[in-house]
């Protein structure tokens, strides 16, 4: 027994991330990255980087960027939080809003973070089981410090209605942190809530609609008090000069996101399509992946199968998602090569 480590710390596991592998030839459908390349902007704000200027710190309130968020989303800049990720974000509100004997709230299945950030901080996890078929559950006295929603939802694709969030905003004690990493692949989104309640966060990332994983970059959007508790227990510098510019030149190119998420959403059409011509059962999606249900062979070994022809999905275990597979739309061709491979197997 380690005496030197936390009992808390001691006693979890840790977050699980996607498989990244070093072979550029698998088609990579498991940690809903784009297949797409970010807007020529970033290139550019790259090459006109002054490379004397990395001497410096950055900026620590990150100005620039938050005045470009607010422009984008209403509010001003001291309605907007910066991150480095919004996985930084998340953390960063499971530490502002949550006393010790406090709790954690989320949907399970949802983001697989949630219950790790609840873990680190050493405070009772209160997640909500969601319905058979995935969809909103939830008693009228449901209680928590902080709940962390993801919309449209993580690993199902299944987006709640925003009657029903709006409601859960308006009545909950807590904070409510609207996890939208999906929102730009959706038919609506929920910013508005995150600017008329004093309860409400928005967030959102560069990782997945702007094609900016390996970036990292995420925000927060909602009342001035809640970002100015974000600010005051973040790190010093948290976003790097480098991320700052091309981050800046990314959001300054909306026609380009929008773009590369027609795109996606039309390969997300087709795929649906032909999976279903297959008999699996699609959830209906309104992210940049699937949820999917195949016919005949258990999910676990559709996965193992899929990866021996280095085609990677995700595949969750437990209880509730052991019979399911998630699946990142790729461009046209790869989701070809895995209708190829699914007909194959
Ligand atoms: C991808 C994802 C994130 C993480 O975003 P980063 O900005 O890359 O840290 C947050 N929440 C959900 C639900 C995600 O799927």
């Amino acid at each position: 027994m380690n005496s030197y480590i936390k009992k808390s710390v001691l006693a979890m596991q840790g977050y699980t991330p996607g498989e990244q592998p070093t072979d550029l030839r698998v088609i990579k459908l498991n940690t809903n990255e784009s297949p797409y390349p970010p807007s020529p902007a970033v290139r550019k704000a790259l090459q006109n980087l002054k490379i004397d200027t990395l001497r410096l710190y950055p900026d620590p309130v990150n100005l620039a960027l938050r005045r470009k968020i607010a422009e984008l989303h209403g509010g001003g800049p001291d309605n907007v939080f910066v991150g480095n990720g919004s996985d930084e974000t998340l953390a960063l509100c499971s530490r502002a809003f949550v006393e010790d004997d406090g709790a954690i709230g989320y949907f399970d299945p949802s983001y697989s973070l949630y219950p790790v950030l609840a873990q680190i901080r050493a405070v009772t996890a209160r997640p909500i089981a969601l319905g058979p078929d995935f969809e909103w559950t939830m008693s009228a006295d449901y209680q928590a410090s902080l709940f962390f929603m993801t919309t449209p939802n993580a690993p199902t694709g299944i987006q709640y209605s925003k009657t029903e969030i709006r409601a859960f905003c308006a009545r909950f004690p807590g904070v409510v942190v609207l996890d939208e990493a999906y929102v730009d692949f959706a038919r609506e989104h929920c910013m508005d809530l995150a600017l008329e309640y004093a309860n409400v966060l928005v967030l959102r990332t560069l990782s997945k609609s702007y094609a900016l994983a390996g970036l990292r970059l995420g925000y927060v959007v909602g009342a001035a008090p809640l970002i100015e508790a974000l600010f005051k227990i973040k790190d010093s510098y948290n976003v790097d000069r480098i991320t700052q510019a091309t981050a800046l030149a990314a959001l300054s190119d909306q026609a380009y996101m929008q773009s590369l998420v027609e795109r996606i959403k039309a390969t997300r059409r087709r795929t649906i399509a032909d999976l279903e011509r297959m008999g699996f059962r699609v959830f209906p999606s309104e992210s940049n992946f699937l949820w999917v249900k195949p016919p005949r062979i258990p999910a676990a070994d559709l996965y193992r199968r899929l990866r021996e022809q280095n085609i990677l999905v995700r595949y969750f275990t437990g209880p509730r998602t052991q019979d399911y597979l998630r699946i990142t739309i790729g461009t046209d061709e790869q989701m070809q090569a895995l209708v190829k491979a699914i007909q194959g197997i």
